[in-house]
């Protein structure tokens, strides 16, 4: 806790979900943690409310990560209110399953826009804005590796995070900031459950050799220890987190 008393962590797309339990846990951790959102505001500030009832310190900022001046001014603010940034966790992500034939412009462009657009843009800010010895932590997915029909356009997009994974660490060269990415099998978030039957939800939990779903709290587990001080050797790397379905 005390190691990291002083330094500020930005989590896109933590109103809820996987993010939510990332910033509960960085706050835990001892960071001032920065809930971004870019639609719900009320479980944006709630979320605050409950890190900063139980001691800890955050603020919730707006900025749709598709937008370059959003997330400029998400950086702005994030400065100007808690400090310079020493972790930033690229979870804002969005999920559609569908076929090529069925996937209109529109959807492979808003998935485009946020999952890699939204990525490219916090990290070309935090390219020449994040502290010496940051950390940088970016999701991608198992579903990568599975190859299920319906998951192109998604899958596309989460193979787009991993090569700005990769690179950037490199392009960090000189800086001490780590470059990782967090790959999550199916974890029972709005994201995960939306649109699917109990069924295909049972199948998805009976998958991995410990039988059951990810929660949130597993991954902000894995995001802990990527931001802590044990990852400092761990760069460029894509950690699969998924129970050992892939
Ligand atoms: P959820 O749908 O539960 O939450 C998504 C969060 O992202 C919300 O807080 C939402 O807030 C925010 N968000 C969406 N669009 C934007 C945007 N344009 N700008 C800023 N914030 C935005 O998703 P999960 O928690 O399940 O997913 C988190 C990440 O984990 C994603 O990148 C996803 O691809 C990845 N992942 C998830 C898996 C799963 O099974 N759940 C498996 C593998 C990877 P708001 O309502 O304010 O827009």
């Amino acid at each position: 806790m005390q190691s990291t008393q002083q330094k500020v962590a930005i989590v896109t797309g933590a109103s809820r979900g996987i993010g939510a339990a990332v910033a509960q846990r960085l706050a835990r951790d001892g960071f001032g943690v920065v809930v971004n959102y870019a639609a719900s505001a009320s479980e944006a500030e709630t979320l605050v409310a409950q890190i900063t009832a139980t001691g800890g310190r955050a603020v919730a900022i707006k900025a749709n990560v598709a937008s370059a001046a959003e997330v400029r001014q998400l950086f702005e603010e994030t400065e100007r209110q808690l400090g310079k940034v020493s972790v930033l966790v690229n979870n804002a992500g969005i999920m559609t399953v569908q076929s090529v034939l069925d996937t209109t412009d529109a959807l492979y462009e808003r998935m485009f826009d946020i999952n890699v657009r939204g990525t490219f843009n916090t990290l070309r800010e935090a390219a020449s804005r994040m502290a010496e010895g940051g950390r940088i932590i970016n999701f991608s997915t198992t579903a990568l590796a599975m190859n299920l029909p319906g998951y192109a356009t998604y899958n596309a997009t989460k193979a787009a995070v991993e090569s700005y994974t990769r690179v950037f660490a490199k392009e960090l060269r000189g800086r001490n900031i780590t470059v990782n990415a967090v790959a999550p099998g199916p974890v029972a978030t709005e994201l995960f459950l939306n649109g699917k039957t109990p069924e295909q939800i049972a199948h998805f939990a009976s998958l991995p050799p410990l039988q059951r779903l990810g929660e949130p709290e597993d991954i902000a587990a894995v995001v802990s220890m990527l931001a802590g001080p044990d990852a400092g050797w761990v760069n460029g790397q894509i950690l699969r987190a998924n129970g050992g379905v892939a």
